[in-house]
């Protein structure tokens, strides 16, 4: 199978694992610094707090962003549930606004639309990598004091108008799964400018427990602490943050290469009437995470399974958060947005990750051809 994301483990890699094995700190050791570091030096952030994984980040978000009960956050329903669920967990609503039908990310008229009194955030997503109409995003922020918290997972080391992602709002959180830009096994971050979202970030990620003695309200000695928040274990190791700073050193090669294969499937589509390639918004380079395509006029579930028997790994990014069934039960029956409803119908993720070789794309391109050369739907985009 060809896999439509997957991990690059190289010698160095293993190497720097092993040593951290091998040292005194398995966790809340040195290494978990530098990783922060690593990672707030390449995107350009004052600062970086790493954890267990992209979702304990969003969660961490929503709490330094002071989510709480009956607070609305808007996102997007074409994302993986993490990106809702984190205002779920803080007690919050998530509130989904349309997609933009081109790019499949946020839809800013849509954000407008969807806020009320009670809204306090917006956590934009960069599905596949392509960054969303953040100046819009900001604007709107602006006119109505919401916090901006930028789901990155699938954009470490893209950029928007010449800024990497990162940079740009409130706080943005990254995730270090083996099929997001570089990986740890499991892991997450969020970066930030400011020093108060720092603290709390640090705070919520470590039982809500602080030794700081700035910050204790009494101290009766040199092992005093005190639980002040509501906190969880959301601790990375050093073995894990080991991984992360061996594979940042090989972000900018993996992202070359994810470019370089989008643009051949760019090019290897272009003719093609029915395989619609991803659009990309002027001014934004995009991380590559995903190659989306769509397929208009085939029967999406029979491209699906045609690509797969011949063992590529074909994924579908994503089902509307809305329509699952815990969401259905709590309150998002009725919830429906169009633009997204429609992609969703129609979209296919093909494999795309640095590892992929010329010969393995070269068989995805000519499979995804015939599929759709195969597939005749005079009704157009059927659903079986
Ligand atoms: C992967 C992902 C997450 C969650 O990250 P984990 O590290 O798996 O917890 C959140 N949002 C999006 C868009 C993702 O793709």
């Amino acid at each position: 199978m060809i896999p439509y994301g997957r991990q690059i483990i190289e010698d160095d890699d293993i190497q720097a694992v092993v040593e951290v094995l091998k040292s005194d700190y398995l966790t809340t050791g040195p290494k978990i610094a530098e990783f922060e570091r690593t990672v707030a030096g390449y995107v350009g952030t004052k600062y970086a707090v790493a954890v267990a994984n992209g979702t304990a980040a969003l969660h961490a978000a929503c709490f330094a962003a002071g989510i709480r009960e009956g607070d609305e956050v808007i996102t997007t329903p074409l994302t993986f549930a993490a990106s809702a669920n984190c205002v779920l967990y803080c007690g919050g609503r998530p509130v989904f606004a349309d997609v933009d039908p081109r790019t499949y990310n946020i839809d800013p008229e849509d954000i407008r639309r969807k806020i009320t009194d009670k809204t306090k955030a917006i956590i934009p997503v960069h599905l596949a990598g392509q960054p969303c109409d953040m100046d819009a995003i900001h604007k709107i922020a602006r006119e109505y004091r919401l916090v901006v918290i930028e789901d990155g997972a699938h954009a470490l080391g893209a950029s928007y108008k010449g800024k990497k992602i990162g940079t740009l709002s409130d706080m943005t959180t990254f995730s270090f799964h083996p099929v997001k830009p570089i990986t740890t096994g499991e892991g997450g971050m969020v970066v930030t400018d400011q020093e108060e979202l720092y603290r709390k970030l640090t705070l919520f990620s470590a039982h809500g427990i602080t030794r700081d003695t700035n910050l204790l309200t009494e101290n009766e000695g040199p092992w005093f602490y005190q639980q002040q928040e509501l906190g969880f274990n959301y601790r990375i190791t050093d073995i894990q943050c080991a991984l992360g700073c061996s594979q940042m050193k090989k972000l900018d090669r993996f992202m070359a290469r994810r470019r370089q294969l989008a643009k051949r499937y760019d090019r290897a589509f272009a003719d093609e009437a029915r395989i619609v390639s991803p659009y990309q918004l002027a001014q934004t380079d995009s991380g590559w995470h995903l190659y989306i395509i769509q397929t208009p006029g085939c029967d999406r579930k029979r491209m699906f399974e045609t690509l797969r028997a011949k063992g590529i790994g074909v994924n579908v990014h994503y089902i509307p958060v809305y329509r699952h069934p815990y969401y259905r039960a709590h309150g998002y029956g009725d919830t429906c947005c169009t633009n997204a409803e429609q992609i969703y119908h129609s979209m296919i993720s093909i494999p795309l990750h640095a590892g992929m070789t010329d010969k393995e794309q070269d068989f995805v391109i000519q499979s995804v051809k015939e599929a759709v050369a195969n597939d005749e739907c005079p009704q157009g985009i059927v659903e079986r």
